[in-house]
């Protein structure tokens, strides 16, 4: 069968609801989306040509708090996908305990192709075809794959020309300079990273033997390949969409990301071998951090994969199939709702900076993202070794549960 997200998202949901026996309303009303919006785009290009540019904002709930979830540019974007990744949301805000329900918005289209005035065309129009929906107290979106505070500011603007005031908190991940927070460009990454120091020292894995392979360079990877290095971790083996490279002594990711820097790709940096992209996943590693797109761990390569322990830092790339093999060879999986949740954290953090119209440190946004995700990660693994279940179904279990009390006693209207 077809690779699909949103079967995914369904499957481990009614797996995770048999479980906990969730009851049937709470089952019902979660097993869909409350709003899916599809939007057409019109947008006047460069060379005098004209796109009409499809795009989505799907709010999977808000029982617990206005919806939230980023917006990505992609060719590949489809509804699915989009009502996927925003019940990933919905669980993720839950698992680490901030008052949020989940949404995801996307378009089609490939902003490697446009201009960066085409961008900003399309970012606009899409804000204005979504701004009903979006709000600080109703749905607050944020950067995903391929946009970033730019696109926020933009965002920002829009939502705040058409109101006739300025509203921060109308989106998160902006610019430093119109309200956004220290710390929440690499948020994704430092999370990633706070989450695999918590993995190693319940394994009681020493940090400085352990090595480790990132797919993905963009502001995720990178970041958490950055981090890591920094707190002693050997990365043997890195990739990007143009090709990947290994080098077993480990990366100097300080010089990496300076080539990275000048080249915009990990290719043909000098002291490493370059891999194909599929075989740098089944390296030889203790920690596999996939930090692309979803889909990249199935049940076809699955049986392949060398490492002790994967990090999810993307959102879905471990398939379900694929999750059943990596049980039985016992590989730990951090799921993504928990993994790569500080992003999203400190988008929290950012909002309610603005709410408040009072900043926080670098410092004390960090120490806090800290503790939220180390809080997070002990309260999924009681879970896991209560009821001797993996980390990603004490994870939902743990979520779930939570989404399904704000059902319970909201009660239902009319
Ligand atoms: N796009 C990020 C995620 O998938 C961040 C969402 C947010 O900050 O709202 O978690």
């Amino acid at each position: 069968m077809a690779f699909n997200l949103w079967h995914n998202a369904l499957e481990l949901f009614d797996n995770v609801s048999k479980k906990i026996n969730l009851d049937e309303v709470a089952h019902k009303r979660l097993s869909k989306c409350v709003r899916e919006l599809t939007v057409s785009i019109p947008v006047k290009l460069d060379n005098g040509g004209f796109e009409v540019f499809t795009g989505y904002r799907v709010q999977h709930n808000i029982h617990r708090g206005p919806s939230k979830g980023g917006i990505r540019f992609h060719p590949d974007v489809t509804l699915d996908e989009v009502k996927a990744l925003a019940m990933l949301m919905t669980w993720k805000c839950a698992v680490v305990g901030i008052p949020y329900g989940g949404a995801k918005g996307g378009v089609i289209c490939d902003p490697a192709k446009m201009s960066i005035g085409e961008i900003e065309k399309l970012a606009r129009r899409y804000t204005s075809e979504i701004i009903t929906i979006i709000g600080p107290e109703k749905d607050i979106p944020a950067p995903d794959m391929n946009t970033n505070p730019q696109v926020m500011a933009w965002i920002m603007d829009t939502y705040s020309m058409d109101k006739g005031y300025v509203v921060p908190g109308v989106v998160t991940g902006k610019p430093i300079s119109i309200g956004g927070s220290q710390g929440r460009e690499e948020a994704t990454g430092r999370g990633v990273m706070y989450t695999t120091l918590n993995t190693l020292k319940h394994f009681n894995m020493d940090i400085e033997h352990t090595s480790v392979v990132i797919q993905g360079y963009g502001n995720v990877g990178k970041a958490t390949a950055e981090l890591l290095y920094k707190e002693g971790c050997k990365i043997v083996g890195v990739g990007d969409v143009y090709g990947s490279i290994c080098n077993p002594h480990g990366l100097d990711i300080t010089k990496l990301s300076k080539h990275w820097a000048d080249t915009g790709s990990v290719i043909k940096y000098k002291d490493a071998d370059s891999v194909e992209n599929k075989d740098l996943l089944e390296l030889e590693c203790d920690v596999l951090i996939p930090a692309a797109l979803e889909g990249q761990i199935r049940e076809d390569n699955a049986e392949k994969i060398k490492a002790k322990i994967i990090i999810e830092a993307a959102n879905g790339p471990v398939t379900p199939g694929a999750d059943n093999i990596l049980r039985q060879k016992n590989i730990c999986v951090v799921p993504d709702i928990l993994a790569n949740a500080g992003g999203v954290t400190v988008s929290y953090f950012e909002w309610v900076q603005g709410l408040q119209s009072y900043f926080w440190s670098k410092r004390e946004v960090n120490l806090k993202l800290r503790d939220i995700i180390t809080k997070a990660f002990y309260d999924v693994l009681a879970i896991s070794e209560k009821e001797n279940v993996d980390m990603r179904m004490a994870s939902y279990m743990l979520a779930v549960g939570r989404v399904a009390e704000a059902v319970k006693i909201r009660g239902l209207y009319p």
